[in-house]
């Protein structure tokens, strides 16, 4: 695996930072590339006056934007999301200089954060590379082919998509589907174009719902719509008919006349929940908590093979995998039902909108 260094480490805290992990780095056995190589992680240093967008070459790099400021007044994520945003981010590690060292909050692209500090170099550094790595390795699986073989009388939507619409109006009254991220206001035309291609995202929207349709297939919102307005098939819901593992693509199925959107890049997490297990009907993703839940220990990105693979390995262990909640750290919850309205009965009075961060 490579890596590589971008922008300039200017101030003793970045240079600190720079050299600490590049050494943690090479001691895992990572090679050092140059940044125009497409390596697979890449070390930006920014400047927070002018936070300047990372173009990667390929999809696979995960770029980590190393920034240095004063601590936040406030909240954690107004203050330092929009960085991430600017400077076209998988990650944040946002630098506080203290003694020689620094604090270090570190923000995801799924809105997760947590802090590092240690009074030791080493075990500082070592605990970034333990929280950036797993992160960094995961493998996306977020391309879409899209198969205008959508049967006539589904064009329009059948029950199932009625529900899910419903869900979606419901779960947006519980104010438990944070409006998109205002990526619009934060990006050129250009690097929202670039942002959009990359991650194969419409825009920065949480939360995501699904309902299966027979043995193979599924109804899945798609990528950065406004889940409390769901209506139009191809564009608000696509069917799931498969993935195609050694093309590593998402199969869709649309009606012949719309210009489609993306499914919601969770679709993998759904396919291999419903492949796995036939008593699920449907299955909701939501930025928002409940308590004694069973969760994930590393913070892989959504869209990645290894967060299905945990999420669907915590609904198997569960008691009734029909019945599953499964928390994601720093992020959310998947819940799983035999139908949309089951999950909504069982959780309405229970979820607690913050995610606790750890
Ligand atoms: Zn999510």
């Amino acid at each position: 695996m490579t890596f590589a260094s971008a922008g300039h480490p200017r101030t003793p805290t970045q240079r600190w930072f720079a050299d600490g992990l590049r050494r943690v780095m090479l001691a895992q056995g990572l090679e050092q590339t140059s940044p125009d190589r497409a390596p697979r992680i890449v070390l930006h240093f920014v400047d927070r006056e002018v936070p300047r967008p990372f173009r990667r070459r390929a999809q696979a790099s995960f770029v980590v934007s190393v920034v240095e400021g004063p601590a936040p007044e406030g909240d954690i994520l107004p203050a330092i999301y929009p960085l991430l945003v600017r400077t076209l981010g998988n990650m944040v590690i946002y630098l506080v200089p203290r003694n020689g060292r620094a604090l270090a909050y570190v923000v995801t692209l799924e809105q997760g954060y947590f802090t590092i500090e240690e009074s030791d170099d080493r075990i500082f550094f070592e605990k970034v590379y333990e929280r950036l790595f797993p992160l960094a390795s995961a493998q996306l699986v977020i391309n879409n082919e899209f198969h205008p073989d959508l049967e006539p009388e589904l064009w329009g939507g059948d029950e199932l998509t009625a529900a899910l619409a419903e869900a979606g109006r419901r779960l947006d009254a519980l104010r438990l589907l944070p409006a998109a991220f205002p990526i619009e206001e934060l990006l050129s035309p250009r690097d929202l174009a670039h942002v959009k291609r990359l991650f194969g995202i419409g825009g920065l929207s949480y939360g995501n719902l699904s309902a299966r349709r027979d043995a193979t297939r599924f109804w899945m919102s798609a990528s950065g719509v406004n889940k409390g307005n769901l209506k139009v098939i191809g564009r608000d819901f696509l069917i799931v008919k498969g993935y195609d593992a050694g093309r590593n693509v998402i199969l869709l199925s649309v009606p012949p006349m719309v210009e489609p959107r993306r499914v919601s890049v969770d679709a993998i997490e759904h396919w291999m929940i419903y492949t796995s297990h036939p008593g699920v009907g449907a299955i909701i993703h939501v930025h928002a908590w409940m308590d004694g839940v069973p969760s994930t220990q590393v913070q892989y990105p959504c869209g990645t093979r290894e967060l299905a693979q945990a999420v669907s390995d915590l609904v198997a262990a569960s008691l009734d995998p029909t019945r599953a909640v499964v928390g994601l750290r720093n992020h959310g919850l998947t819940i799983t039902g035999p139908s949309i309205q089951d999950i909504l009965e069982r959780i309405e009075g229970r979820i607690i909108p913050r995610v606790p961060m750890s």
